[in-house]
């Protein structure tokens, strides 16, 4: 779960912790208050009939009951029970009130209890010398009533808060997180490719200032290193092209002699192919070094695709002669402006010369068929081949630098050509896609958008 809604629903639990508990406060607090001047009312009236029943002049009776009909009137179900004594076993049956409620009744205070609704008091009254227990019941209508308003109101109050504590806990949330995002945003958007770039600091002397000056530096640091790995790759390989060069340029010469004996020639040719390779090898290196720090030291041109792929069927050639390498034009586009794409020549040539040599590699030399088309934005070229696949779950990470699939033991390699060629088609802004089955073969697919016409 994200931090974000974390805080939100941490936030929103702590309120409603606090409106819960408030609202039960309240409750509590109302519904005792109104209890309790209910009893209060009750126990006047038990007070007059109790006052009633004990005077012997009738005249002042009638007073009695005039008072508490005129003045106090009748409580909703009101009920009294008079009697000289405590109530015996049948009559206690009459009432719900447990055992204890009738040893509590004396002289000073009245006794409450309060069940199913309703309200009992028991006042024992004492007049010139005689003793009598009234024991009243009543039910509080109206408190009910207020208290089932109470419950409601708080209800839907609870609801009603939570509702604004969710939106301001979530744009709260939000606002506190934006700056993260930012940073989250800009860091997924540095790569090998930009790594000079550098997160923006706002003073605002907090931790996501710190936060972004601790990335910033640790930036600088891995651009400082990635340079120095470049710089050392750059040289040793560019060490490694002119003697290499002069190796096959002397081989070639070498198969050019006339009169040369068989085996000295089949010596030439072996010299020449694995010359070529390594000078491959040392301008794919080089290549990879350059673009993968900053390839916009390369020159830029419009390129037709298709001769392109001539091209690299030619560098092939040098290196496996005898390779089935084919090219289908058939599926050309009509529009030849969509084959025109802008580029590097030499970067891209490299870049599909691994790709094809990896086919020709991996399917022990079947052959390769080489598709050229084009859609509503880039030229394709898709390359099959018939050789061993890629195991599925290392699909993802042939594009790692040194990454081999675990299927390669029998063939030689480094990790370094397809790398290299994905970088130099990221850096033309196109794409590559990889099809591939194990024991049935491979299909790369390049994406590269042709210029605007
Ligand atoms: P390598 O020097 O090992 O060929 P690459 O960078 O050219 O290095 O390729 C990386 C890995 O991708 C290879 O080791 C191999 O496992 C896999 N791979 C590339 N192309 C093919 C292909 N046409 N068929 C099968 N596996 C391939």
């Amino acid at each position: 779960m994200k931090i974000q809604n974390k805080i939100t629903l941490l936030f929103m639990a702590l309120t409603a912790g606090i409106i819960l508990a408030l609202s039960v406060f309240i409750y509590i607090f109302t519904s005792e208050s109104i209890s309790a001047s209910f009893f209060h009312r009750l126990e006047v009236r038990a007070d007059i009939v109790g006052h009633a029943a004990l005077e012997e002049n009738k005249y002042r009776t009638s007073v009695y009951y005039e008072i508490k009909e005129r003045h106090l009137g009748d409580l909703p179900f009101e009920k009294h029970t008079i009697s000289a004594d405590l109530p015996d076993e049948k009559e206690r049956k009459i009432f719900p009130m447990p055992a204890s409620f009738y040893s509590e009744i004396n002289k000073a205070v009245p006794v409450r209890f309060y069940q199913n609704d309703t309200s009992y008091v028991a006042v024992q009254i004492e007049k010139a010398g005689k003793e009598l227990i009234v024991i009243s019941s009543a039910v509080d209508l109206y408190g009910l009533e207020e208290m089932a308003e109470l419950r409601k109101l708080l209800i839907i109050g609870f609801l009603i808060a939570m509702v604004f504590v969710f939106t301001f806990g979530k744009l709260f949330s939000e606002e506190v997180f934006k700056p993260i995002r930012r940073i989250i945003r800009n860091v997924k958007g540095i790569n090998a490719l930009n790594l000079h770039q550098r997160l923006a600091i706002d003073d605002s002397n907090d931790d996501v200032e710190a936060l972004s000056r601790t990335f910033n530096e640790m930036l600088d640091r891995l651009e400082i290193t990635f340079e120095m790995q470049n710089n050392f790759v750059s040289n040793a390989s560019h060490e490694f092209k002119t003697p290499l060069t002069v190796i096959s340029g002397e081989a070639e010469l070498g198969l050019r002699t006339p009169g040369i004996p068989e085996n000295a020639l089949v010596s030439f040719r072996n010299i020449y192919q694995e010359s070529e390779k390594l000078e491959h090898l040392a301008s794919s290196m080089l290549s990879l070094a350059q673009t993968g720090f900053d390839g916009k030291k390369e020159e830029w041109n419009d390129i037709r695709i298709d001769e392109l792929i001539l091209s690299v069927k030619e560098a092939v050639d040098k290196i496996i002669a005898d390779n089935k390498v084919g090219i289908n034009f058939d599926s050309l586009p009509e529009d030849d402006r969509k084959l025109i794409v802008v580029g590097n020549k030499t970067l891209l040539t490299a870049a599909f010369t691994n790709i094809v040599l990896n086919s020709c590699k991996y399917s022990d030399n079947k052959p390769v068929e080489i598709i050229i088309r084009a859609d509503g934005t880039y030229a394709i070229v898709e390359i099959r081949d018939e050789g061993i696949g890629i195991p599925e779950r290392e699909i993802g990470q042939i594009f790692v630098p040194f990454f081999r699939a675990s299927n390669t033991e029998r063939y030689k390699g480094y990790g370094i050509g397809l790398p290299l060629a994905h970088n130099i088609v990221r850096l033309h802004q196109g794409k590559v896609e990889v099809v591939s089955r194990v024991g049935a073969g491979t299909r790369f697919t390049t994406f590269l958008p042709f210029r605007a016409f």
